[in-house]
């Protein structure tokens, strides 16, 4: 837990959100400003900035976490594919420093590249 992180907040139940997965590792909660009609992100419970904080002792965590995407983009009705996005740092445009993975999906194909709809 990190004090002024809104995911960690999110986490511990200080800030609601709309869940979509959880177990003791991670956690899936829709987005607050959707980019597409299905847009959730899967988070890691333990606080790691970015990406580019990760070493090998995640990799069961992520792994996790890219096996969880499809199942739960198909449960948010999203059966014919999504695109994963994790924005890292600066130059990745990652506003919540702790890693989340963005799913987004549909029904209908998503633009070729995601740019924010506002
Ligand atoms: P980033 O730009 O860091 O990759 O994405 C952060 C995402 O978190 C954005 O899509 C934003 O809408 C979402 N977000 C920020 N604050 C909250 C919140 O309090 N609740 C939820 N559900 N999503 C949030
Ligand atoms: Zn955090």
């Amino acid at each position: 837990m990190s004090e002024n992180c809104v995911f960690c907040k999110i986490i511990s139940g200080e800030l609601p959100s709309t869940k979509v997965y959880e177990d003791e590792d991670v956690l899936a909660f829709r987005d607050i400003n959707p980019q597409a009609d299905v847009h959730f992100l899967i988070i890691p419970k333990s606080h790691i900035e970015s990406l580019a904080y990760v070493d090998t002792s995640h990799a069961g965590l992520l792994g996790k976490i890219m096996t969880l995407a499809s199942v739960l983009a198909e449960k948010e009705g999203s059966i014919n594919g999504f695109r994963t996005i994790v924005n890292t740092g600066e130059v990745g445009r990652q506003d919540v420093f702790h890693l989340h993975f963005h799913v987004l999906g549909g029904d209908k194909a998503l633009p070729a590249m995601i740019y924010k709809r506002s």
